[in-house]
């Protein structure tokens, strides 16, 4: 690979880009194991648009061979994390752990490595990863030895007190191996000083601020947490005698699982032979479950927040339907998150559904020589337009959010070039205006195309003959739980909590 820069960590390439040091480079960029394109610019953008902070986590007791079950469940929730997977699994005895930087199939890419991971009690996390040499330590689970043994956790959202936390630990002797804030829970939890590990979870989770479902693993327990606003989804579920816990209950259908109820927001569940034993330490707050989970995130045959993802996208379809109609020959979605919401459009305008857009699936491998330099690369490496069916149509385009409009500016280009004659985008979601600080990845606020532009700046921008959003109340109306009971910072700029200064997802990594 001579000629190749290779990019080791992409939040250093971020600030350099930023600092303008990359842009007059040229050359071809590799990154990670995924894919080979030409000019740094692009490169950056694919990047950047690659880039996530989202996980996936899942945990059982009382199963035989826990860990097999572990990897099937990170198996359903890969669309969650994609950069990195690991399992940590307890026999009593011992504790194992196997993890890797890449999507679960790869790094659980034989039965042995399974086979070691000996135990009735297992956790696992799929993760995003933002840097690229540095990942493999912050892949998860993170495990650790302290005063009471092992302990291991994964960690689904951000918290947003991570700098002050690590700063004042680090002034006082700390040391850090990773860059993720789920490492400060680790040390809070050492650093107390309670009798049991179970106050010691309960102590150190009092002190972290933000969004964090996680699971813990010690010897014998584990232990399923939520934040008291409950920011991200965690689900409970039975399978025969054993108890389980995951992101999503899409893990739970591919083990069989049934799905019992939610980790209650500010529930901390231990779960042993003793069975499962709640407490809840934290001070009642407002729920803050994110709205987002159901627009994009979450798979569509999951249920999250108690409410099935499918039924509410397609109810923001039909809802956005209804605010923005408009005369056309044919309805597309970008697939596939929008695919959902793009029926309730159909559904309730009457337009005919067509699949105008094609995805590439299997992006990981391509390769591309250095010396040709192809416009639009990245959106043209995942979609393709189905010229016969957008050829001389009116088409709407269903999307379920715009976020720097870059990808949409780029296959509204592809539909006209495939003959469209009119295109009308559809969002179903409000505009995307402030950035996310409680694990969904975004851009910064200057990134965010409708932070700065009015809609009718952006319809010129993307270059369509109508843009029409979802409103507020619209969305929010769709839900069977009351609107407040959502956290729409990202529509509305309004956080429900504090944010500090130093947040950001990069914090603890720019500062290395
Ligand atoms: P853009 O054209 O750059 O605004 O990208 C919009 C596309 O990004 C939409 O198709 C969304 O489905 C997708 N999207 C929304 N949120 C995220 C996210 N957090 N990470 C990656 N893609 C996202």
């Amino acid at each position: 690979m001579s000629g190749f820069l290779q990019i080791k960590n992409v939040s250093n390439l971020r600030l350099q880009a930023q600092q303008n040091v990359l842009t007059q480079a040229e050359g071809s960029i590799k990154f990670g194991s995924r894919s080979y394109i030409n000019g740094v610019e692009d490169a950056c953008q694919m990047i950047e648009n690659l880039i996530h902070e989202e996980c996936g986590i899942f945990g059982i007791y009382g199963a035989k061979k826990a860990a097999e079950l572990t990897y099937l469940g990170l198996y359903a929730l890969q669309h969650r994390g994609q950069e990195g997977a690991g399992i940590v699994s307890s026999n009593g005895e011992r504790i194992h752990q196997h993890k890797g930087s890449k999507e679960v199939n790869e790094v659980f890419f034989h039965k042995d490595i399974l086979n070691k991971l000996k135990g009735n009690l297992a956790i696992g996390h799929n993760r995003y990863s933002t840097t690229g040499a540095s990942s493999s330590v912050n892949v998860q689970p993170l495990l650790i030895k302290y005063k009471k043994g092992d302990l291991a956790v994964a960690h689904n959202g951000n918290l947003t007190n991570s700098y002050s936390l690590r700063i004042a630990m680090e002034k006082e002797g700390s040391i850090f191996q990773t860059t993720s804030d789920s490492e400060i829970i680790l040390h809070l939890v050492a650093r107390s000083k309670k009798d049991n590990v179970e106050e010691m979870i309960q102590d150190a989770l009092l002190k972290v601020k933000g969004a964090f479902s996680l699971v813990f693993c010690t010897m014998d327990s584990l232990v399923a947490a939520r934040d008291p606003h409950g920011f991200r989804p965690l689900a409970l579920g039975r399978l025969k005698d054993a108890w389980v816990v995951a992101s999503e209950t899409c893990a739970f259908d591919i083990i069989g699982a049934k799905y019992e109820r939610d980790i209650q927001p500010g529930e901390i569940a231990v779960i042993n032979r003793n069975g499962i034993k709640s407490y809840f330490p934290f001070k009642s707050v407002r729920h803050a479950f994110c709205i987002f989970e159901f627009i994009y995130f979450a798979r569509p045959d999951s249920i999250i927040f108690g409410d099935n993802v499918d039924k509410i996208r397609r109810r923001l379809g039909r809802q956005l339907a209804k605010e923005k109609p408009v005369n056309a020959d044919i309805v597309i979605s970008v697939p596939d998150s929008s695919n959902t919401a793009t029926l309730g459009y159909c559904e309730e305008s009457g337009i005919k559904y067509e699949v105008g857009l094609i995805r590439n699936h299997y992006i990981g491998r391509t390769f591309i020589e250095p010396e040709q330099k192809i416009r639009d690369l990245d959106a043209r490496i995942k979609f393709n337009p189905v010229r016969g069916v957008l050829k001389d149509k009116k088409v709407v385009i269903v999307d379920d959010s715009i976020v720097r409009g870059t990808t949409s500016k780029k296959l509204i280009k592809m539909l006209r070039a495939a003959g469209a004659t009119e295109v009308h985008f559809r969002v179903s979601s409000p505009p995307i205006i402030s950035p996310c600080f409680y694990g969904i990845d975004m851009p910064t606020k200057e990134e965010l195309v409708a932070s700065s532009k009015s809609v009718d700046q952006i319809r010129k921008y993307l270059d369509v003959n109508t843009l029409g959003y979802l409103s507020l109340p619209g969305m929010l109306s769709m839900h069977s739980l009351d609107g407040r009971d959502f956290c729409v910072a990202c529509f509305s700029g309004k956080y429900p909590t504090k944010i500090e200064a130093n947040s950001g997802k990069y914090i603890l990594e720019n500062r290395c």
